[in-house]
């Protein structure tokens, strides 16, 4: 089925159900706050909303549609796959995800994988990896996990506390014991942690880390630290995980984050671009911290014959249609028109950063102007965006991103810049 046939098929359906934000938010839990718009189909880097306007998508479902939308790749792998089994438990071999794990094993430094439903799960799996490494190889009775201040690692108990963003936690406590926070790339901060730690029941026994903040204003990992940081965890058997969830997958122009700084994680978690939008997550690790046995985790849905097929189809898809390289090309062609822009409206903008297709924008903090208010006046000129924080604009379009749509953000962007000017003065 072509892209179009797909697009005309579903496109009636506002007819037979008008949407109604009210009659939504009287059913939904109001746990996002939403714009007010409602989208009902896409096709590559565009969506549609219910009124048939449409929109350059550079949320992607924050980091997640790899393909963009209605990709015949994936078209195909969800048709295919639902035809033939979409689900059996995981007491049993399911050949497709032995295939996803060998793709990824190849492509990565890990040696296994495991497989959930979401970055939250691939991160708990790791927390729970790290912990009986911790008891059962280092002998440590209280392990502590550190992570970084403004980091993000998700939703459940275990990685809101290891979220270093005390805006998360709040009114959630208490929260899980066995985690410390320590400023991102500040090696000194790090070292005095693992010297306070270093002996007695409690010691640290990993380092959970983003290999470029996303959620925290996309900050991108400095070489020098996490260079340093893996002779440390080498010399003292700490473990380093990396959680890949949002640059992981060819985001940053390579496969996973990590190969920005030139160092290997021993466990790294990945989810959001995994499955393209498809609900899937991995948890990867080197075998000789391999320690969970049949029992230790498990997973109703990870891993299932539906998820890793399209999964399998998005990993050959970034290879055969070359997506690394593009994702690095069309990156660099949208941080240079950023910096122009930049260099524009300097009174707007502070710097502008980010590796392949992840890109931020900070704005001035001594101005009124939010990052949410400039993500709505993008919205209304046919651009999404999302906010990393309250001065970050965030730039995570599709990797299918062609030069021509990198050229139409940037004029829609100058657009929006020049609204901004005229209303400030
Ligand atoms: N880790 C990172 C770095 C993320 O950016 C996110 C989500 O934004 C998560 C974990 C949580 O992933 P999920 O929402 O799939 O649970």
């Amino acid at each position: 089925m072509s892209v179009e046939t797909l697009i005309e098929q579903t496109s009636g359906a506002t007819e037979s159900s008008p949407f109604s934000p009210e009659s939504f938010d009287s059913y939904v839990m109001t746990t996002y706050a939403r714009f007010s718009l409602a989208l009902e189909r896409g096709a590559g880097c565009r969506v549609w909303d219910t009124q048939g306007r449409e929109y350059l998508d550079f949320v992607a479902g924050i980091a997640t549609c790899t393909l963009g939308h209605a990709h015949p790749a994936m078209v195909e792998a969800v048709t295919q796959q639902i035809q033939t089994l979409h689900h059996v438990s995981n007491l049993y071999y399911i050949p497709v995800q032995g295939q996803l794990a060998q793709w990824l094993v190849d492509h990565s430094c890990a040696d296994r994988a495991f497989f959930c439903n979401s970055g939250a799960e691939a991160n708990e799996g790791a927390i729970k990896l790290a912990r009986k490494y911790a008891h059962t190889v280092l002998n440590i009775k209280e392990p502590v996990i550190l992570t970084a201040h403004a980091s993000f690692h998700g939703r459940t108990l275990a990685t809101i506390t290891a979220t270093g963003q005390p805006k998360y936690q709040k009114n959630f406590d208490p929260l899980m014991p066995g985690f410390q926070y320590v400023p991102y790339n500040d090696i000194e901060a790090l070292e005095a942690v693992i010297a306070e730690l270093d002996s007695g029941e409690r010691r640290v026994a990993a380092i959970l880390l983003e290999a470029l903040q996303g959620e925290g204003g996309v900050r991108p990992g400095e070489v020098a630290y996490f260079q340093r940081i893996r002779e440390i965890c080498d010399e003292k058997g700490i473990l380093l995980i990396l959680d890949e969830v949002q640059v992981g997958m060819g985001r940053t122009g390579k496969l996973w984050g990590y190969e920005n700084l030139g160092i290997e994680p021993d466990i790294f978690t990945s989810a959001k671009g995994l499955g393209g939008g498809i609900p899937i997550g991995a948890m990867l690790c080197k075998s000789f911290c391999d320690v969970f046995q049949a029992g230790d985790h498990a997973s109703t849905f990870g891993g299932n014959p539906f998820a890793c097929a399209v999964a399998l189809a998005v990993c050959q898809t970034i290879e055969r249609e070359n997506l690394l390289a593009n994702a690095e090309a069309r990156g660099e062609q949208l941080r240079a028109g950023l910096q122009a822009l930049a260099a524009k409206y300097p009174h707007l903008v502070t710097e502008v950063r980010g590796w392949g297709l992840i890109n931020g924008m900070e704005l001035k903090a001594d101005i009124e102007l939010t990052s949410p208010a400039v993500v709505k006046a993008a919205m209304d000129e046919g651009l999404l965006l999302v906010p990393a924080g309250p001065k970050v604009l965030r730039f995570v379009p599709p990797l299918i991103l062609s030069s021509q749509e990198v050229d139409s953000a940037l004029q829609t962007l100058e657009r929006v810049f020049a609204q901004v000017l005229n209303s400030d003065s």
